[in-house]
């Protein structure tokens, strides 16, 4: 098996990391040939923007689609959610985005750098005990359409883990842990 890491800008190197300690061989994605033959890929948090115009400047919008139109596992982490999601609040105006995933995420949603936080999230899919769930500049889910699950929320009630079919998006880290749970169910999302 062999995923690829979304490599233009952010926590690309932590998410490689994580997969070889479960035995997954990787491959850095900067072009749209990167894509080829590989059986996943990761869209890692960062700056959304950044990511977006990066991948806009390399032609890769549309393969990425393709790629997960596919069917093949895509996870977008963070930044890498706001990615997949088919609407923003509080974006760039203009900002290339894949939108893949039938949801609305708010940017920023917990305000600046400094409001950062770590909490231990219930996902019943990944039974116990709870994730330990690195947020860092976050977003949150607003809105989740017909064909989206959502795996976890926050104690307030917003959803901050879901999947649509092949696809999934985290608001949080999980490539900053030792926690491999959330990768491990990455990679049985294909179809
Ligand atoms: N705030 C960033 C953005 O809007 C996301 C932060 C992150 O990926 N940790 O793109």
């Amino acid at each position: 098996m062999k995923i690829g890491v979304l490599a233009l800008q952010g926590a690309f190197l932590e998410h490689e990391a994580m997969l070889r300690r479960l035995g997954v061989q990787t491959r850095q994605v900067r072009l749209p040939r990167d894509l080829e033959g590989l059986d996943g890929l990761i869209i890692p948090g960062g700056e959304s923007t950044s990511i977006g115009y990066l991948a806009e400047r390399r032609g890769l919008l549309e393969p990425l689609r393709e790629f997960a139109l596919s069917g093949r596992p895509v996870w977008g982490t963070c930044a890498g959610m706001i990615l997949l999601a088919r609407e923003i609040v509080d974006g760039i105006p203009g900002q290339p985005v894949l939108g893949l995933m039938d949801i609305t995420v708010r940017r920023n949603a917990f305000g600046r750098q400094v409001n950062s936080f770590e909490t231990d999230l219930e996902v019943p899919t990944l039974g116990d005990p709870p994730f330990p769930a690195v947020f860092i500049r976050a977003p949150v889910i607003e809105r989740v359409g017909p064909e989206v699950e959502v795996l976890a929320r926050l104690e307030e009630g917003s959803p901050v883990a879901v999947r649509q079919g092949n696809l999934l998006a985290t608001a949080f880290h999980p490539e900053l842990t030792t926690d491999a749970r959330f990768h491990r169910y990455f990679l049985g999302l294909g179809r």
